[in-house]
């Protein structure tokens, strides 16, 4: 037991995509194993933790920005603490130390399990960084969660299947900080799998950086019998089997590895949900090509012909990027054509952001002017807006099944979750019924549509 007296309390900042927040789960979970207790407030804190993302110039100069205001925080305190995590650490390494004189440790995406070690020899005043790549699956084995730091939320969990990408899309800086594709065996992610449906989780969301690569090195090179790894679908459908999992969703797939069986899935898995984020990147052949995808828009159009020929209510998301290098105009005109073709329900959109160490930087191409990315970019989600609005539209007068995450930011007592389309509906409930918990399924009847959400009354 620990002394409450001696108690280290620890102080989180997570930025980036599910995969770091799924990892700041694990650190969390890691520090609480130690004896450390999680705070809200960095004031608080002996320990302070940034978990970065590198994928955009922004997400890393907002780090920079973060360290320096945190120059106060440390000299405020004899024994705080503070630290570096995620792909901004695995990216620069010690060179972070030698920046920021008041930073105490440095570790990167294959290290998490050393933080508790780390922590306390910068206690005793050694700053050191981590951030060597392993290709072990140990790095799978960490201890079990905690009930605080389990789940995204009540009654979700995420849960790891592969890391690493080995697909070298030519602006993506990914394949730096994440390190080589690895998966886990099925055995493991089926025991969590179960261990969370018994304690009450409904819906799982599997991870990996290219999630449905799942198995593929370990089949081509004949080992998948040797490292207990199936194919993604045979994966979805031991998951499907699980009692009282009612929900799977999976993020972010690459359209290269749709194989056949993992259409089928869709069409005859009930707990796989209607819903797929597919990302495009780019309607354009010739960016596409630059872009390394490996894949074009005639490609990519048949997947999601053959997803919606499976599902046909499938609800069908995208990434995309504009202003890449050479992006010329009819370029970018293919991309608004294909994505009104497609009729995505949704979409993230973003300017190019050149990162270090990119084979794009290498590209004998004009840049496109901020100006003209700025006004594409605006183009852009200005139709996938409409998109969206079209689709939510769509589905008033229906019924949904909503995974109740808790109050609405809209207010006035409404409730807030995700249908199985993953689209966020607020919804109230009339006298006479009893308000669902964060975690209950509600059905609910869609009244309204806005670009943002679903606007729903419960039914039952
Ligand atoms: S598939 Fe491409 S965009 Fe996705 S993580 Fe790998 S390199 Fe990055």
């Amino acid at each position: 037991m620990t002394d409450a007296t001696l108690q280290r309390l620890f102080h989180l900042r997570t930025y980036g995509c599910q995969m770091n927040v799924h990892d700041s789960e694990k650190i969390s979970n890691l520090l609480y194993h130690a004896g450390y207790r999680a705070t809200d407030s960095a004031d608080a804190a002996d320990l302070l933790i940034i978990n970065t993302c590198s994928i955009r110039d922004k997400a890393e100069q907002h780090l920079y920005s973060d360290l320096g205001r945190l120059r106060d925080w440390k000299g405020e305190g004899a024994r705080r603490v503070l630290a570096v995590a995620g792909c901004v650490a695995q990216q620069e390494g010690d060179s972070l130390l030698v920046r920021f004189p008041h930073v105490d440790f440095v570790f990167g995406t294959h290290n998490l399990r050393f933080v508790a070690a780390m922590a306390s020899a910068a206690e005793r005043g050694s700053r050191t960084a981590r951030v060597d790549e392993t290709d072990s699956v140990e790095r799978f084995d960490l201890p079990q969660r905690h009930p605080d730091f389990g789940g995204e939320s009540v009654g979700r969990a995420y849960v790891t299947v592969m890391e690493g990408c080995d697909m070298f899309c030519s602006f993506c800086i990914v394949p730096t900080t994440r390190g080589r594709e690895i998966s886990r065996a099925t055995a493991g992610i089926v025991a969590e799998a179960e261990a969370l449906a018994a304690s009450g989780v409904r819906e799982i969301t599997l991870l990996g950086q290219t999630v449905n690569a799942y198995g593929r090195h370990d089949a081509r090179r004949g080992h998948a019998e040797e490292r207990g790894t199936a194919s993604f679908s045979q994966l979805l459908r031991r998951l499907a089997a699980i009692p009282g999992l009612d929900r799977i969703r999976y993020t972010s797939p690459h359209p290269l590895f749709f194989d056949d069986d993992l259409v089928r899935v869709h069409a005859e898995v009930d707990a796989v949900c209607p819903h797929v984020h597919l990302p495009l990147q780019s309607g354009s052949d010739s960016v596409l090509t630059d872009m390394r995808r490996r894949y074009g828009r005639d490609d990519f159009r048949r997947t999601a012909d053959a997803l919606r020929k499976a599902k046909p209510d499938i609800a069908i998301t995208t990434d995309l990027i504009v202003g890449f290098p050479g992006e010329s105009d009819a370029d970018f005109r293919d991309t608004l054509d294909l994505v009104r073709d497609i009729a995505f329900v949704d979409g993230f959109s973003f300017k190019y952001s050149p990162r270090p160490g990119t084979s794009a930087l290498r590209l004998d191409r004009p840049a496109v002017p901020p100006d003209e990315a700025q006004e594409r970019l605006e183009e852009l989600q200005s139709l996938l807006r409409s998109l969206t609005l079209k689709a939510h539209r769509a589905r008033v007068g229906g019924t949904t099944e909503v995974l109740v995450e808790g109050p609405s930011r809209r207010g006035g007592g409404q409730l807030k979750g995700r249908d199985p389309y993953h689209r966020v509906v607020n919804f109230e409930t009339p006298e006479g019924l009893s308000a669902p918990k964060a975690g209950d399924f509600a059905t609910v009847r869609v009244v309204d549509a806005t670009p943002h959400s679903l606007i729903a009354l419960a039914v039952s």
